[in-house]
């Protein structure tokens, strides 16, 4: 390993002393399953120990990428001239004076926060957020599983209410769909405020260092989406650190700014939806009761009761730690456009290796029952004495995926706008890196178009040889119905178009990908984006997901399709347009969406 890597840098000195990769033609083309692999082989080798956040092996994956953007003249974008963004990473102290007043036929109430009702801990910049109650059941749309609480209803600027855990037929998966309630009600049905139980101890992070008593931590269902801890079964330092070296400090963690408004998303007590419905001439334990039995629950209308929701937190950081996201440009050639940009973007961090021997710590390393709905399959057996999480497909494909398309933009055709390469680091501790640039941009966010993310495109989902012409979408049509058919045209422009599959964009999908990787700290801040998967695979977050099982050819060709669209978007007079009609491809859907 240590001889590869010595090859490794003096090959790229070289390259650079004498310019020769700049001499290429560049375009999708210059992109090719021999490079990816010569990349993917380095920056997934065991050298650089799984490439978690705020370790050495992350260190060297990010002068490894660097050292190509600048043998290929990509133009550094990050802090003072240099290829990276410094990421801070705030332990935070929150005092909480946040309030819930419900008024019911002019008789008011105000629950104090962790009184009755209880708000995230990072519940945002302070504001004031009212709207008439809406109560919506099990708070459910899942039309294939016969199940939708939101048939007939607007909830459009009002503050939705919704109870139990979720009527008998709910479908596999049902806990991350419990989960979602909140953040479905204010992103896809447009609701300024969600209130719900909290649906038990099993989704707590536990009481972290300095929390004061229970309700204080929220659980993760009630985390307000831009700052929720990432849902993935591998979470990294920033939340599983606490008790270690690396312990971390505050009521919680976050990059993001502290004075961001965030839509209210908050867990509520009997007392609590006690006074709604009594007030409102219903008898709650009745509703309750059905809720605990599983049964249907009867339509209430809350007439005449409005909530007023005052968010007020004062936050003080009380310790701060740094990690790097990679960046780069490629200039356009349009004089009026070349100051907006198609983002480019992938992790290229890791969860790390494993710092206790098998069959103890983590329980996520163990062998045993495959992850990822890869029905009957067992986890490969490690070789003796591995220890290290390569992810080469996790997101060691995406890292070299977003470099060759730096590369074929670099040294081939310029388009009429900029393109911009985020590589960023820690995804795998919720989302780090991408949340930090969309809330420190290092260009202005109302000047990108579009964002196209790659989260592990380098396998066949869970092996199927039938897969291997497959890649899935996740998100194209959520903001801009025009993104998506500029995907779907422009894999219809390749020499062989790929299948596009759309099971993840379901918004019933059990594993909510949508919000489990970087496109998704972009899509928050209202810009289109596409988000590309192989799938999941037995070898997931495991220290089998090594090079030797990476589909080149494959990773190639969907790098092929990525940088094809970002084309036709950088190329585009105009922005995709944002309609914003949330997801309607899903399982077993395809092609373009008429007008
Ligand atoms: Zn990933």
């Amino acid at each position: 390993m240590k001889s590869r890597f010595m090859a490794a840098v003096c090959a790229a000195v070289v390259a650079l002393s004498l310019g020769v990769h700049a001499q290429g033609k560049g375009g999708a083309a210059s992109i090719t399953p021999a490079e990816l692999k010569d990349w993917l082989s380095y920056i997934a080798s065991d050298q650089l120990q799984g490439r978690q956040v705020y370790t050495e092996g992350l260190g060297l994956a990010a002068s490894y990428i660097a050292e190509h953007l600048k043998e290929w003249n990509v133009k550094p974008a990050g802090d003072d001239g240099t290829y990276f963004q410094v990421v801070k990473v705030n332990g935070v102290n929150v005092t909480r004076n946040s309030s819930v007043t419900v008024t019911v036929n002019g008789q008011t109430k105000t629950f104090k926060d962790g009184e009755g009702v209880t708000f995230p801990a990072n519940a945002g910049g302070k504001q004031t957020v009212s709207g008439q109650a809406e109560f919506v059941g099990y708070g459910l749309s899942l039309p294939e599983a016969g199940i939708d609480d939101y048939k007939g209803r607007d909830v459009s600027g009002k503050v939705v209410l919704y109870v139990g855990r979720g009527p008998k037929s709910m479908p596999a998966g049902g806990n991350r769909l419990l989960g979602a309630r909140a953040r479905n009600a204010i992103e896809l049905s447009h609701a300024v405020a969600a209130i719900g139980p909290s649906i038990g101890g099993g989704f707590g992070r536990g009481a972290g260092a300095g929390t004061p008593a229970a309700t204080a931590t929220p659980p993760a269902t009630a985390t307000p989406t831009p700052t929720a801890a990432q849902p993935a079964a591998g979470r990294g330092a920033a939340g599983g650190g606490r008790g270690g070296a690396n312990a971390t400090l505050g009521d919680f963690t976050t990059v993001q700014r502290l004075d961001n408004k965030i839509p209210p998303q908050i867990t509520a007590g009997d007392e609590f939806f006690d006074f709604i419905f009594s007030a409102a001439g219903q008898k709650y334990a009745d509703i309750k009761a059905k809720a605990d039995s599983q049964d249907a629950i009867p339509a209430v209308a809350l007439n005449n009761v409005s909530i007023t929701i005052t968010v007020d937190a004062d936050y003080t950081i009380v310790q701060t730690r740094l990690t790097r996201n990679v960046v780069g440009i490629v200039e356009g050639t349009d004089p009026k456009l070349k100051d907006t940009y198609v983002l480019f973007g992938a992790h290229y961090d890791h969860i790390g290796y494993q710092q206790t021997p098998p069959g103890q710590g983590r329980g996520g390393f163990g062998g045993g029952n495959a992850p990822g709905g890869c029905t009957g399959q067992q986890r490969d057996t490690p070789k003796a004495g591995d220890v290290i999480n390569n992810g080469a497909d996790d997101d060691g494909s995406g890292t070299v995926g977003v470099m060759a398309i730096a590369k074929a933009f670099a040294t081939g055709p310029k388009p009429k706008r900029s393109v911009m390469f985020v590589w960023h680091a820690g995804e795998e501790a919720g989302l780090l890196g991408s949340r930090y640039m969309a809330d420190y941009p290092e260009v202005p966010l109302d000047k990108v178009s579009a964002q196209l993310n790659i989260d592990m495109i380098g396998r066949n989902r869970c092996d199927e040889a039938s897969e291997a012409n497959t890649v899935y979408l996740v998100g194209s049509d959520r903001i801009s119905t025009e993104l998506h058919n500029l995907n779907e045209d422009a894999n219809t422009s390749l020499a062989a178009p790929m299948k596009l599959d759309y099971e993840f964009n379901d918004p019933a999908d059990p594993e909510s990908i949508y919000t489990r990787s970087d496109h998704y700290s972009y899509a928050s801040k209202g810009i289109p984006i596409i988000f590309y998967t192989t799938g999941l695979h037995r070898d997931y977050h495991y220290v089998t997901d090594e090079v030797g099982k990476i589909e080149f050819s494959k990773l190639a060709h969907i790098a092929q399709l990525v940088y094809t669209t970002g084309v036709k978007v950088a190329n585009l007079d105009h922005f995709p347009a944002r309609d914003n009609k949330g997801p309607r491809k899903g399982k077993g859907a395809s092609g373009k969406i008429g007008s």
